[in-house]
């Protein structure tokens, strides 16, 4: 569908320069060469490409982007931040988006998008990586569907891309510092 042309009454930059900030990036660099649109996994699955989405932070359009179906459906992947010839950190973006979403108040159209996020963030803070048994069980008993997918679960372990047991990283105290409360027993978003 197209989209709504913008109506543009001056250009506030302190969006973007938040959002540079926290991602410790620099957006203005893209030269929307659409390399990481042409490379990102997801990109059919979004409302707004990377590189859109860079434009409108851009141009001040911090509601379209709070609200878009892009900031969620990215999985931070990488792939983007790693093809980009100017060096932007697309990835780090997408992530800074998401926090300041949630920050707002702004939470996404498809509530098990937030509840896989914080699995994954509450695995990072027990294991100081993610633990995807523990990622599935969390994120199923959440969204109380504890039976769909059982078979691709089943297909995982038996081609042993299911661990049973996590491994934790040596220094998990570093990683939980990362974390809101910095002991790992804080709050996920949203919650
Ligand atoms: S690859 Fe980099 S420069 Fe090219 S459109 Fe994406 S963010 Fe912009
Ligand atoms: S990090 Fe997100 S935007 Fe970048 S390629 Fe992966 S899914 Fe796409």
């Amino acid at each position: 569908m197209p989209k709504p042309a913008l109506k543009l009454k001056k250009l506030d930059k302190s969006f973007a320069d938040k959002v540079n900030r926290l991602a410790h990036t620099d957006s203005r660099m893209c030269f929307q060469c659409r390399a990481c649109y042409n490379t990102c996994p997801f990109v059919q699955a979004m409302d707004y490409s990377p590189p859109a989405i860079l434009r409108l932070v851009l141009l001040g359009q911090e509601k379209t982007v709070l609200n878009s179906t892009t900031i969620w459906t990215c999985v931070g992947c990488n792939t983007c931040s790693t093809i980009c010839p100017q060096r932007v950190d697309m990835a780090a973006v997408m992530d800074a988006l998401r926090q300041i979403a949630l920050e707002q108040g702004v939470m996404p159209a498809q509530p098990e998008a937030l509840i896989f996020h914080n699995a994954i963030l509450d695995s990072i803070k027990k294991y100081g990586r993610t633990h995807k048994l523990d990622v599935m069980i969390r994120y199923k008993v959440k969204n109380l569907d504890l039976f769909s997918d059982v078979d691709v679960g089943l297909k995982m372990f038996v081609k042993r891309k299911l661990d049973m047991l996590p491994s934790r990283v040596k220094n998990l105290v570093q990683v939980r510092s990362l974390f809101p409360n910095g002991n790992g027993n804080g709050k996920s978003y949203g919650k």
